[in-house]
């Protein structure tokens, strides 16, 4: 990280870019109200710092140990002289603001038809964003792959119907680019692009993704520290596209014996992901849990512990999706969730930056 001096001259800064790239790292500009900071993209054991330091406007070069710099609240205070958090926009929505948001939708987009009518009932349910998978990960080649994967002419309909359904409900919509060959062609149809669990270690696709210049949902991997959560979602960052909606979707589970839930739920992960960066964090409760019975309640805690929003798999018949029935709930049942998160949201959210012990 370089430290520019306060009086630091346009062509100064220039000069410590131009240094920066002739190393083979790329520099990542922060123009603060009071100082321009430039952080290091890349392996900084290629460059010398002594020379940084030394050159004309740098009042200090120094190198930053952690993998999730870009990220950082720590680093972001130092960059920009403060301390807050990123509010992703998308359409009128604001992810990571004051209020809870809700993303829901099917699994598996089916459709035409099952599409628009869960639009429109969530939307009259309350949720906010409309999300629908067309190309779906699987733990099995014999089952249904989402309609995307029957052949590009299926994709780009359904991914028609979503931006229709979006535009004929009020809601920005998102789908999940579960290959990096998919990301041009969902980027042209979606507001917000998912990274699935099982993608969050494929560097170069977050890479692609993030240069699509849309938001990012980018989901943690079941088997992932928080640390590596983090350090992959530097990945978009790295790119310029700071609008990444990180979301916590359960862990493995641990012990023998029978689980009872499809993963565990790390709650503790939304306040530790939240004090060590300024990206927003959403929860999903259906992957989580992958019961319905138990959607109300998780949701319900993890607005408690702060998370911005969820994301919930909703169906008005449950039993006739094909992909991940179990886990839906009805749009009658979405509309208790957001009613009641909303309330719960209201009394915490004031409490807790007086409560916090730092
Ligand atoms: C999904 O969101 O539909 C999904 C498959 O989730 P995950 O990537 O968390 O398993
Ligand atoms: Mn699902």
């Amino acid at each position: 990280m370089i430290i520019m001096k306060k009086d630091a001259t346009a062509e100064e800064i220039k000069n410590v870019i131009g240094e920066v790239k002739k190393h083979g790292l790329r520099a990542d500009v922060s123009r603060g109200e009071f100082r321009t900071v430039i952080g290091l993209v890349g392996d900084e054991s290629k460059i010398s710092f002594a020379h940084l330091a030394a050159l004309p406007g740098v009042k200090e070069a120094r190198m930053v140990e952690t993998p999730y710099k870009l990220i950082s609240r720590e680093y972001s205070e130092l960059f920009e002289g403060k301390d807050e958090s990123r509010i992703v926009k998308v359409g009128d929505i604001k992810i990571g603001g004051d209020e809870p948001v809700f993303i829901a939708g099917p699994c598996a987009i089916e459709s035409k038809r099952q599409l628009f009518r869960i639009a429109q009932e969530i939307k009259a349910a309350g949720a906010h964003i409309l999300r629908g998978g067309i190309f779906k990960p699987r733990s099995s080649v014999h089952s249904f792959q989402g309609l995307g994967s029957l052949g590009d002419e299926e994709a780009r309909e359904a991914l028609s119907w979503l931006r229709e359904a979006g535009q004929r409900f009020g809601m920005p919509v998102m789908t999940e680019v579960r290959g990096e060959t998919q990301a041009d062609l969902i980027a042209e149809y979606v507001d917000i692009l998912q990274i699935g669990a099982r993608n969050m270690y494929h560097q170069d696709m977050l890479s692609k993704v993030a240069r699509m210049g849309k938001p990012v949902l980018f989901k943690r991997h079941f088997g992932a520290s928080i640390e590596e959560f983090l350090s992959f979602s530097e990945y978009i960052v790295a790119e310029g596209n700071k609008d990444v909606i990180l979301c916590e979707r359960g862990i493995v589970p641990i012990g023998r014996g029978e689980s009872y839930t499809r993963y565990t739920l790390d709650l503790a992960a939304v306040p530790v992901v939240q004090r060590e960066t300024y990206l927003p964090i959403v929860v999903d409760p259906s992957h989580a849990a992958g019961r319905r019975d138990l959607i109300f309640d998780m949701s319900c805690a993890a607005i408690a512990v702060g998370a911005t929003g969820l994301l919930i798999e909703v169906h008005y018949d449950p039993a006739e999706a094909l992909v991940d029935a179990q886990q839906m709930i009805t749009p009658d049942e979405l509309k208790e969730v957001i009613a009641t998160c909303k309330r719960i949201s209201q009394v915490v959210a004031p409490d807790r930056k007086r409560v916090r012990v730092a």
